[in-house]
């Protein structure tokens, strides 16, 4: 039977005791840096293939600089505690990975990063699909505007941003919509509130530069190296305006919880013929072919790992 527990203090404890106190700094203010992996379960292998991982421990510890927050490990250790922490629950279906490093002092009127110290947790739980949509999805423009890296920095997962794409979801779903698409304050385009953005046009892939407010994607890094390796497609860096996403040929949305994610309408336009694409299906399929640990030539994208260990 699969157990649920997690790393915390430094140990492997039920999840059920994994507890903070209510005085912890990270609970008032948003001081802490998560990630969000994937691991796929593959029935025939008996194996759970964890999806670029180090990479995502890398942002983790980027954000961790940017937080002035030091935490004991590195990004082999942090791995091997994933490994551990996978094969000691047991799960036998996909799941959804979640470490945290957190500003942990149980001290609250204290806005100093520097005087505060810092912990990391790692936990696990069952994960279908994020999106619930058959098909296409249907986003809307958010009234919120994208947070600007002078306000904080997106770039990285730092919880207290998160307010942004929250507010953004649930604004967009309340409406009827599927998800939000954020624009910056300039009217640029960035991304979607839990997922990076692509547009095929012209014939190439069009998506947003990083520095246009962007979390540094890994789907968005992977499906971009699969249209370049496996599709031969151009990959455009640049500045998208709202309109043009009106009337591209396809747009898509990346996220480790959204996968590749087709977006069949904008405001109420359809996208396209407002179905799949045809790019976007391809990526969607060369992309869900990877991440269970089926394709060799991606293999280094993968960790595997067995149930119980061994
Ligand atoms: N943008 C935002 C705001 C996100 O929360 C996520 C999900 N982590 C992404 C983009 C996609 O990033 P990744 O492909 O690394 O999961």
């Amino acid at each position: 039977m699969p157990e649920a527990l997690a790393f915390f203090r430094g140990r492997f404890v039920p999840l059920s005791e994994a507890n903070v106190n209510i005085t912890t700094h990270a609970l008032h203010y948003g001081t802490a840096v998560f990630e969000g992996i994937r691991g796929n379960w593959n029935e025939e292998r008996g194996k759970m293939f964890v999806f670029r991982a180090p990479e995502h421990y890398e942002r983790l510890l980027q954000g961790c600089r940017i937080m002035l927050m030091d935490i004991p490990h590195s990004v082999d250790d942090l791995m091997g505690i994933t490994v551990e922490l996978l094969e000691r629950c047991g799960y036998r279906e996909d799941v959804y990975i979640r470490p945290i490093a957190y500003k942990s002092q149980e001290l609250v009127a204290n806005l100093k990063l520097h005087e505060l110290s810092s912990d990391f947790a790692l936990m696990t739980v069952p994960f279908g699909s994020y999106i619930e949509a058959e098909g296409a999805i249907r986003c809307t423009t958010s009234s919120w505007r994208r947070i600007d890296d002078t306000i904080i920095p997106p770039r990285v997962k730092i919880s207290g941003h998160y307010v942004n794409s929250i507010l953004a979801k649930t604004e967009a779903t309340l409406a009827g919509f599927d998800e939000a698409i954020f624009v910056n304050q300039d009217g640029s385009v960035s991304e979607g509130s839990g997922e990076n953005l692509f547009m095929a046009a012209n014939g190439a892939l069009h998506t947003p530069l990083v520095s246009e407010n962007n979390l540094t994607g890994i789907t968005r890094d992977s499906v971009w190296t699969l249209a370049e390796d496996e599709l031969g497609l151009e990959v455009v860096e640049r500045r998208i305006r709202r309109s043009e996403i009106y009337l591209a040929d396809e747009v898509f949305l990346t996220g480790t919880a959204a996968h590749v994610t087709p977006v069949g309408e904008l405001d109420n336009r359809a996208i396209g013929d407002g179905e799949v694409g045809e790019i976007t299906g391809a990526l969607r399929d060369a992309y869900l072919g990877i991440i269970r640990g089926d394709n060799p030539k991606y293999a280094h994208w993968t960790t595997a790992i067995t149930p119980g260990g061994g």
